[in-house]
Parts: structure tokens; sequence; C-alpha cells
């Protein structure tokens, strides 16, 4: 699969155009694609009372994107302070807004509860008492255990930060009731970028089943579960997408039968990013040098400031090359290293990757880029990160983010000079200390 073919269609004609007017390197977003999947996702969990998909706001953080999430009537998963200001000024309040923090400092919880607060997901026993004012709806992150394998990304779940354990669950709930609870619900995220939806089908079984539990032990009702994120994308040829269908069909079965047992039935939540707008995104980059040693280096005009996957996980970006496809008689293909200019060697979009020849001035399109893309990128060795882009359903293209500049680089270092000379402590207890 990897990038959809609409979108290719819709976009490589005028990509000549486009960077004419807006230079490389950029990313560009999908308006109709995103809402595609969103309308998608909607109409196959219709099934389910008060189905809800909360976008993971850390997948693509641009106020036009979350606009477009705002419009399907989605909500906004956050954890942290700049994302509930994002998710406000998209106009998302209260319950629209699932704030899924872990480590959790004051200041957060504070800005959690504020402008209409948000739904806490508690990520710990010990962050109940820190709460400030405890909100009448509440949720905890669920850690299985042993009892799940998790897979590459996330992590087994016993060697996760994340979550309540099984031992603490109960208590978790009946302590928040204590300190003035009254609405419940459970979350867990156990898994990222799975295309099995067996494994999404386990999970929502296994909250569901672990509601029922609680629920018995604490005479409480869950108003949702939430499985969290952790929808895969195919981002390789050859991989076999989600299939969403199956799982949305076996997951309304589920409530089906749970609502038979219990006479009432939870809502259900999802927090996708990487499903909503991964494929609805690609990085668009110049070639500017060609190098041959050991192995053949195509040099384009971005780095790993730009997209980290490839860098930090060997994650596989696909590969476009302008007006040259692979597969066309006469196109002669080389195995080269896509590299950035950043003085590390994991700098590489794609390493000894089958490619159409490319010269200098050729405009390179890595695949997949609309989740955790910019948005993880960073300024190490004076990098800055480009702009972004929308493909709009009107046809146009529109600026949602310009490039950084050296001024922003440099924007931490214009403050008020402020020195203090520290005091030693009590000589006294200088040992003891120590
Ligand atoms: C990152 C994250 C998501 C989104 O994950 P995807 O793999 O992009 O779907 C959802 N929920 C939580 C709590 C996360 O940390």
């Amino acid at each position: 699969m990897t990038m959809p073919k609409k979108f290719k269609e819709h976009l490589f004609p005028l990509l000549k155009d486009i960077t004419g007017h807006f230079d490389t390197p950029f990313h560009i977003y999908d308006e109709a694609g995103i809402y595609e999947t969103g309308r998608m996702l909607i109409d196959k969990f219709s099934g389910i009372k008060g189905f809800r998909e909360y976008f993971a706001v850390k997948a693509l953080p641009n106020p036009r994107i979350l606009e477009i999430m705002k419009q399907m009537g989605f909500g906004f998963d956050c954890s942290s302070i700049p994302e509930l200001i994002l998710s406000r000024q998209a106009g998302g309040s209260g319950e629209e807004i699932m704030f899924t923090s872990n480590n959790t400092s004051h200041a957060e919880f504070l800005s959690a509860s504020a402008d209409g607060g948000c739904i806490l997901n508690l990520d710990d026993i010990t962050l109940i008492p820190k709460v400030p004012q405890m909100p009448e709806l509440v949720c905890f992150r669920y850690n299985p255990g042993s009892t799940r394998t998790g897979n590459t990304i996330i992590g087994n779940p016993v060697e996760a930060k994340y979550g309540v354990s099984h031992e603490q669950i109960l208590s978790a709930y009946k302590t928040a009731r204590d300190f003035g609870a009254k609405r419940f619900g459970l979350h867990t995220m156990l898994a990222s970028n799975e295309l099995d939806y067996k494994y999404m089908l386990q999970t929502t079984r296994m909250l569901l089943e672990l509601a029922e539990w609680i629920s018995d032990k604490l005479n409480i009702n869950f108003e949702f579960i939430n499985i969290g994120g952790g929808l895969g994308i195919p981002y390789k040829p050859e991989d076999r997408p989600l299939d969403l269908h199956a799982m949305a069909k076996e997951i309304t079965d589920l409530f089906n039968r749970f609502e038979k047992r219990n006479s009432y039935a939870p809502k259900f939540f999802l927090e996708s990013g990487r499903y909503m707008t991964g494929p609805h995104g690609v990085l668009v980059v110049k070639a500017i040098n060609k190098k041959d040693i050991y192995r053949k280096y195509i040099g384009v005009d971005a780095c790993m400031s730009s997209l980290m996957r490839p860098g930090i996980y060997g994650a596989y970006h696909h590969i476009s090359v302008l007006g040259k496809k692979p597969d066309k008689k006469g196109v002669v293909v080389v195995v080269v290293d896509v590299v950035g200019s950043l003085c590390e060697n994991n700098d590489k979009f794609a390493v000894q990757r089958r490619l159409p020849k490319i010269e200098q001035g050729d405009i390179l399109i890595i695949h997949d880029t609309g989740a955790h893309g910019h948005a993880m990128g960073f300024n190490y060795n004076g990098r800055l990160r480009p702009k972004e882009l929308l493909l709009k359903t009107d046809g146009s293209v529109e600026m949602i983010r310009r490039e950084e500049t050296a001024a922003d680089y440099f924007a931490t270092l214009n403050f008020e000079s402020k020195v203090i000379i520290p005091k030693t402590e009590d000589p006294a207890s200088r040992f003891t200390n120590m």
C-alpha cells in the first residue's frame, strides 16, 4: 500500500508548481484523505452507541489539522500543557478532551482542570491525592502486566512505565471514589503501529471483562472504555492494511454481548494518531548532492530534524522520485542511501534502497509522514524544521506552518541576564548531605 492512490494522483501532477512556489523541503497533508479516514472510522463503529475518536494530538499538532478533527466531531487526546492549549484553541472543551499524561506534574493537573476541564486519565494510584480538585469523571490507564505481550514500539507491558497494575486497579477506582469521583472510564494503550486487528480485539475484550469485574466489586458503572491508539498503517509496499471492517464488526459484537449481560454498555473511545493522519502526509525534498564512495549516497535538502522515525526506530518510509517510475522500461534502478546533512550516521531516510537513478534537482517524495513526522523533529546540530502545507479539498494549497529560521533557533538565548551567587549550606550539615 503506502501512500493512498488518490493522494498520489492528486498531488504528483501539482508538485512542480507547489515546489516552485514554496520551495523544498516541506510536509504536505491531504485534507480529503484525512476526512475520508475519519468518516470511515465513524461509519465502521456506528453500531456502538457513543463511539468517539479522540485524535492523538502528538501525532500532528497543527491547528488546521485539529480543526478538521473538530469538524468531524472528534475529541482530542493530549498529554502536555501545550497540547491542551492547542486542543482548546481548536474548540475542544470539557469531555471532548482526554488528558492522558504520565509522571504528571502539579502544573499539568492545574492546566487540565482549568478552562472547563477535561477527562482526566490517571496513570497511577499515587496521583489520586495529588489531583488538585477531583473531577466527577475519572479514568485510569490500565497496565495488564504479564498477561499481555506488547509490540516493538511500546514494549512489553511489564517493562512499560505506563498505567496502573492489575493488583492496584481495584483500589484505584475505590480511592478515586473516596476522593469524590462519581463517573468512571477505563483506558489502556498497549500496542503501536499494530496491523493485526485481532490484537485490538483482545484489548477490547480485556477492558470489557475488567470493567465487568470492577463494576461487580465496587458497584459502579463504566461510562466508556478507551483502547488507546496504535492502529497500524502499511509503511511497506508488501504490508497488508489493518482490516478495520473486521475489527469494527467484532468489537461491535463484543459490545452487544456486554449489553446483554449487563443491560447497559459503556461508550467506545479510540485515540488514533497514526491511523488518522499517517498515510495522508508526505515529506517532499530535493536531491542536492550525489556521492559515490563505498556506497552510493543521495543527499537531500532535509534531514532527520524533519523526520526522526528512520533514524530512531530504523523505520521504513517508502520513497518515490517524481517523474521516474521504478517499474517503467528504460528506468535505471540504483541501490543508494538517501541521507540528510546532520552529523550522525543514522541521519538516513533510506538505507540500501533500490530507487530510480536520481539526478541533482530531482524531487523525492517520502511517504507516510503525516503522523509522528514533523512533530518529532528537533534542533540538534542547528538543524531547522521545515514548513507544513495542506492540500485542500477545494484544490488550493495552504501553508499551515512556516519553516523555522535561525532567529527561532536563537530565540531561547534572548532573555534578561540572571546571575546568582549560590550560598553554601550550614557547614555542619555538609557531610551528612554528601
Ligand atoms: C501516542 C499515543 C497515541 C497515538 O498513538 P498512534 O500509534 O499514533 O495511534 C494514543 N494514546 C496515547 C496515550 C499515546 O501516547
